[in-house]
């Protein structure tokens, strides 16, 4: 669980047995398909990788287990987008940040395969590339950094005044979180933003997370 600083929110977190928060209810999870869908006021279900909702009317909700799980907080609005190769490269980072007209408070990043073990091919890296800000000069070499092209993309439609979480995390090497490229798991990782109850009790960061700006990060 991860307190999203000056809020009443945080970041709720279960992964593999040992690393469990108690999801709330009202949680609302899509159908995730890897498209750049964005779903305003979501029922739950839908075919879609990204969702915007009132503050108050649900909590999002994601399931990932390498791709990009990304939190938006604006004023009155919370949202969340699955955001894998594919789904940055249509747009979703875009689609999802500009679905709110209200200047984005806080962007969250969960934990995700890091650039340093996510290898792809010429196909992915060229998708990856088109629109992402920087082209592929920000990515290593046959390497994608999904954190740094989301926050990239961010920055472009959203500018620079948004608080930056980042969870430099990483699913294939974290005993803690499911990975698809490490075993080909059917299990997800499920991430969700919502807020705090009175008294519930707060974990702090574990010494396996860290909160650091990509800017920062050495790969
Ligand atoms: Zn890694």
């Amino acid at each position: 669980m991860v307190i999203i600083p000056g809020t009443d929110m945080y970041l709720g977190l279960s992964g593999v047995e040992r690393n469990r928060d108690p999801l709330p209810e009202n949680v609302v999870f899509l159908n995730q398909i890897h498209s750049s869908r964005i779903v305003v006021s979501p029922a739950g279900g839908e075919d879609a990788d990204g969702m915007v909702m009132s503050r108050g009317s649900g909590y999002p909700a994601l399931r990932v287990a390498d791709c990009l799980p990304v939190f938006a907080l604006w004023d009155d609005y919370i949202g969340a987008a699955h955001a894998g190769w594919r789904g940055l490269s249509k747009g979703i980072m875009e689609n999802l940040l500009q679905a709110v007209d209200q200047p984005l408070r806080w962007l969250i990043l969960g934990p995700c395969i890091c650039s340093r073990c996510y290898a792809v091919g010429d196909l992915v890296s060229r998708a990856v590339a088109s629109g992402d800000p920087t082209g592929l000069l920000e990515h290593p070499e046959g390497r994608i950094d999904l954190r740094g092209s989301a926050v990239r993309r961010a920055r472009k439609v959203s500018g620079e005044k948004f608080q930056l979480i980042n969870i430099d995390e990483c699913t294939l090497e974290s005993a803690g979180l499911y990975s698809y490229r490490g075993n080909e798991t059917a299990e997800r990782n499920f991430l969700w933003l919502a807020e705090i109850e009175r008294g519930e009790h707060i974990r702090q960061l574990n010494s396996e997370v860290e909160c650091v700006s990509p800017e920062r990060r050495k790969n």
